[in-house]
């Protein structure tokens, strides 16, 4: 294996910088730089694109991100522990990565990117799924991503990937699939972080699709997508009670029938009967 830079391996990175992995931080690294890089690769071409990094750490796949020719890597870190690691690593790519210290969920990383922009992260998954949330519901779409490479705790992938029918599909997999074509690239087994999480990972790779697969409002349908799978087991005529007077024609019209479940529910449906609930 060729070290894919002349940075010292991170785990003597978090040695001398004193980075001791903190629970309450989320913070399960990753010391395997032939995998951070890889990771990197799932963004696709990055030569062209500025690509937001959430969560850095000790850095590994902002080194990937950057070894495989990211334009710039903006990183935003909210433990000031890491700065001085991720300070070694803009001295070695001069003018390349740009760091801000502070809260992702505070901060608008759009002032410091320039498009075409890439989202790739190995965050806290409270985190990271509220993160998915907000980048898949902006009012206007196309989003300001192209992308986003996410590692997500596998069984929360699994419900962004999530098909009708089965038990994983709700509310996230219909706001990924409408806007975006999320795939899972990598499946990850504890023992690959420092420490090792107690449950498995898998990275999420969306692109952005030009512009919904299927006409909605964005608001009505999270609207009743929420309504409906706020309470999955019951027949939608039940689940969606109240929505409009006229409940039961609209899901006939939407092709729904009114005894169906949310869970078997498609997005081309869900998006039909958005639309002719539509408010005025
Ligand atoms: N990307 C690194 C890696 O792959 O080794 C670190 C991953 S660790 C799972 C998550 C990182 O996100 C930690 O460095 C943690 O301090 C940082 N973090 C947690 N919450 C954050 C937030 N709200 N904003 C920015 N960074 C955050």
């Amino acid at each position: 294996m060729s070290a894919i830079d002349d940075l010292p391996p991170l785990s003597q990175v978090i040695e001398t910088h004193g980075i001791a992995a903190k629970k309450a931080l989320g913070q399960n690294f990753l010391l395997d730089l032939n995998l951070t890089a890889k990771i990197a690769r799932m963004a696709g071409d990055l030569s062209q694109c500025d690509v937001l990094e959430v969560g850095p750490g000790p850095g590994g796949l902002t080194r990937g991100l950057l070894a495989e020719g990211a334009r710039k890597v903006l990183a935003i870190e909210k433990d000031a522990r890491c700065l001085p690691a991720l300070a070694e690593i803009a001295a070695a790519y001069p003018g390349r990565l740009e760091v801000i210290s502070g809260d992702a969920l505070e901060i608008d990383p759009l002032a410091y990117l320039t498009p075409p922009i890439k989202v790739a992260a190995n965050l806290p998954y409270n985190v990271g799924t509220e993160l998915l949330i907000r980048w898949l519901t902006p009012t206007d779409w196309p989003p300001f991503w192209q992308s986003l490479t996410l590692m997500f705790q596998k069984e929360v992938a699994e419900r962004i990937v999530a098909q009708p029918g089965s038990k994983a599909y709700g509310r996230l997999a219909l706001l990924a699939q409408w806007r975006a074509d999320p795939r899972i690239v990598l499946n990850l087994p504890p023992g690959v972080f420092s420490p090792p999480p107690k449950v498995s990972s898998a990275v999420v790779h969306l692109t952005a699709l030009p512009e919904p697969r299927f006409p909605a409002d964005a608001a009505t349908l999270e609207r009743v997508v929420a309504k409906a799978f706020n309470q999955r087991r019951k027949m939608l005529r039940a689940a969606l009670k109240g929505l409009v007077p006229d409940l039961e024609d609209h899901l006939i019209a939407a092709g729904i029938k009114p005894t169906d479940r949310a869970e078997t529910v498609g997005l081309e449906q869900f998006c039909a009967l958005a639309q002719l609930i539509k408010p005025v």
